[in-house]
C-alpha cells in the first residue's frame, strides 16, 4: 500500500525578524519518515525537537525552505487547497467556541468545509453519537470537562471525513482517565482505517498507540521502528554521574576500561551517562 505521508529531506529554519541578518533558529535539519496508510505513527522527542513544524509543514500552515512532503499523495507544497480537503488538524490548543454548543461548534465546522442540510446534520449526529457527546451536545461547550473538550476538538478535525489526522499532544492535560478513554477513542479511529499522525512526548502514549514511532532530536529523526524494537535497544538501565568539577573525558573513559558492566558511555564536562544492564551493580564499580 502507498505511504498516506512521505517526508524528505525537510529542512527550517524560522529567522528573527530583528534583528535583520541574525542567525535563525534550525526547527528541522533533514527530517524524513514515511507513514503507512491505515497506521498510526507517532512523532516522540523532546520539547524543541520540530515536532510541530513538521506538523505545520504537513498541514500547509507553513512552508519548509527545502525537502519534499506528500499526503495521500498530494504534494504538499504544490496543492496545498487538495491538502486541505483529504486532511484533519487537531491542534495543540483547542479550537472549540466554548460559547457554542457541541452541535453548534460541529455544525459550523462542517459549514467551513462547505457541507450543508441533511447530510451535515446526520454526519454531526454521527460524531456526538460516536464521541459520547449526545447528551453534552446541546450545551455550551464551556462547561465541558477537559476530556470533553478534547474529544469534541477531535471530532471538529473529523467533520469532513478527512484520510489522515494529525493530532498535537492530543492527550496533554489531562487527567489519566480522560486519557485512557482518549486513548480508546484514537484506537477505534484508526481501526476504521484512518491514517493517524500523533506527536507526544510520553513515551507510554506512543508505545500505546502507535505501531511505528520516529525520535525526533534536533529537527532530524534519530531512530525509526516499532514500539517494542526500541524500548528493546534500550534494554538496562540509564546510569548517569554528575561531578564536582569538570573530567579529562580520556581519563575518566581510560578509567572506566575495565568495567565491563557498562555500555554506551558518554562524558561531557561534569556529566558521566552510560548503560548497564543491572544499574545497582553498575554503580559501585564506577564510583571507585
Ligand atoms: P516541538 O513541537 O518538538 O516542541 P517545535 O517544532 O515547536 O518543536 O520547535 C522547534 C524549534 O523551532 C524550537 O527551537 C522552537 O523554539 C523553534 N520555533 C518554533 N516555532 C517558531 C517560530 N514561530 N518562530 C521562531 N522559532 C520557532
Amino acid at each position: 500500500m502507498p505511504a498516506a505521508i512521505e517526508t524528505r529531506d525537510l529542512v527550517k529554519t524560522y529567522k528573527p525578524a530583528y534583528p535583520r541578518g541574525a542567525p535563525g533558529v534550525k526547527a528541522l535539519d533533514g527530517l524524513t519518515f514515511a507513514v503507512e496508510t491505515g497506521t498510526i505513527f507517532g512523532l516522540l522527542g523532546p520539547n524543541g525537537a520540530g515536532k510541530s513544524t513538521t506538523m505545520k509543514i504537513l498541514t500547509t500552515l507553513s512552508r519548509p525552505d527545502s525537502g519534499e512532503a506528500r499526503v495521500a499523495g498530494i504534494d504538499v507544497l504544490a496543492n496545498p487547497d487538495a491538502v486541505r480537503r483529504v486532511i484533519g488538524y487537531v491542534a495543540q490548543k483547542s479550537g472549540v467556541d466554548p460559547e457554542s454548543t457541541g452541535r453548534e461548534n460541529l455544525t459550523l465546522q462542517g459549514q467551513l468545509h462547505g457541507m450543508r442540510g441533511v447530510l451535515l446534520a446526520t454526519r454531526v449526529d454521527e460524531l456526538l453519537d460516536r464521541f459520547q457527546l449526545k447528551e453534552a451536545g446541546n450545551r455550551p461547550a464551556r462547561g465541558y470537562s477537559g476530556g470533553m473538550q478534547r474529544k469534541l476538538d477531535i471530532a471538529l478535525g473529523l467533520i469532513h471525513r478527512p484520510k489522515v489526522l494529525f493530532l498535537d499532544e492530543p492527550t496533554t492535560g489531562l487527567d489519566p482517565e480522560a486519557r485512557g478513554a482518549l486513548w480508546s477513542l484514537i484506537e477505534d479511529l484508526a481501526e476504521s482505517g484512518l491514517t493517524i499522525l500523533l506527536t507526544t512526548h510520553y513515551l507510554e502514549e506512543a508505545d500505546r498507540l502507535a505501531e511505528r514511532i520516529a525520535i525526533v532530536d534536533r529537527g532530524r529523526v534519530v531512530v525509526e521502528g516499532q514500539p517494542f524494537e526500541l524500548k528493546s535497544e534500550l534494554k538496562g538501565d540509564s546510569v548517569q554521574v554528575v561531578f564536582a568539577e569538570a573530567q579529562d573525558g580520556p581519563r575518566v573513559r581510560a578509567a572506566l576500561a575495565s568495567v565491563a558492566a557498562i555500555q554506551d558511555l558518554l562524558i561531557d564536562d561534569k556529566i558521566l551517562r552510560a548503560r548497564a544492564d543491572h544499574g545497582a551493580s553498575a554503580v559501585p564499580p564506577i564510583r571507585a
